[in-house]
């Protein structure tokens, strides 16, 4: 069973940062860059083109990026040609290397360069609340916004059993001992508001309920996007936003 995409990609940058190094360490390609890859002399008209053979390591450079998300065969060639030509590419492997070192946070399972990450050990942040997320780019957008001082949890993925990522894979569990241990008051859910991020999030609701522990559970807000226009809005956003409308005045005493 495949593993959740956010842990596919760590693991795979290892081996990718050794491939690079492998591929740039071949001096000849970087002196007969294309000759090599010409048709050759042997080949007979009408006879069906033997396919091109890259040399080994240029090959398992282009093998290293196809494994990655939206990368097909065609992309991953260009990448591995541009890493050739870029007399910069050393400073990819450096990278790689150092971020394949990053490691996850055992409260938020955030990633982090400690454990606990610097958000879970932020004396000036509100333990008794937990925004839960479905990946680390979800906490980086919601520290962008500055508009929230409480803990993080980290999903690592959404449910997609079509994709592979089942409740196992996720970290729902951790999530519900985090909330047993105490001191925990809210936790508001704040996966994607797609059919997968809505499955997940009904999972965690389930898994809070049978939770020992007394908890407020709320959900981000949703409908008109700040600095929308009305008319342009999918039906969808405006149902929920109709649902979720916030009063402004009640009437007062008559
Ligand atoms: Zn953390």
């Amino acid at each position: 069973m495949a593993a959740p995409a956010a842990l596919r990609s760590l693991r795979g940058l290892n081996d990718l940062s050794e491939v690079v190094s492998g591929a740039l360490g071949r001096e000849s390609l970087h002196l007969r860059p294309f000759a090599a890859f010409r048709s050759r002399p042997h080949e007979q008209p009408g006879l069906a083109r033997p396919r091109v053979a890259y040399p080994k390591p240029l090959e398992r450079l282009i093998a290293a990026f196809e494994r990655f998300p939206g990368i097909g065969r065609r992309t991953a060639e260009r990448l591995a040609f541009h890493v050739l030509r870029d007399p910069e590419a050393g400073e990819l492997a450096e990278a790689i290397r150092g971020a394949s070192a990053t490691r996850r946070c055992g409260q938020c399972h955030n990633v982090s360069e400690s454990d606990p990450c610097a958000l879970c050990s932020d004396p000036a942040r509100d333990p008794a609340t937990i925004l839960v997320v479905e990946e680390p780019r979800d906490v980086e957008a919601v520290e962008r916004a500055l508009a929230y001082r409480g803990r993080y949890h980290v999903l690592l993925g959404a449910l997609n059993p079509s994709m592979g990522t089942e409740e196992r894979h996720l970290t729902v569990r951790a999530l519900v001992a985090r909330v047993e241990r105490g001191g925990v008051r809210e936790v508001i859910l704040a996966t994607d508001p797609d059919s997968e991020g809505e499955a997940t999030a009904q999972l965690v609701l389930g898994a809070l309920d049978r939770a020992r522990a007394q908890l407020t559970i709320t959900r981000l807000a949703r409908g008109v996007p700040a600095g929308s226009a009305l008319e342009y809005l999918h039906r969808g956003v405006i149902e929920d936003a109709l649902k979720g409308r916030v009063s402004l005045r009640q009437p007062g005493p008559a």
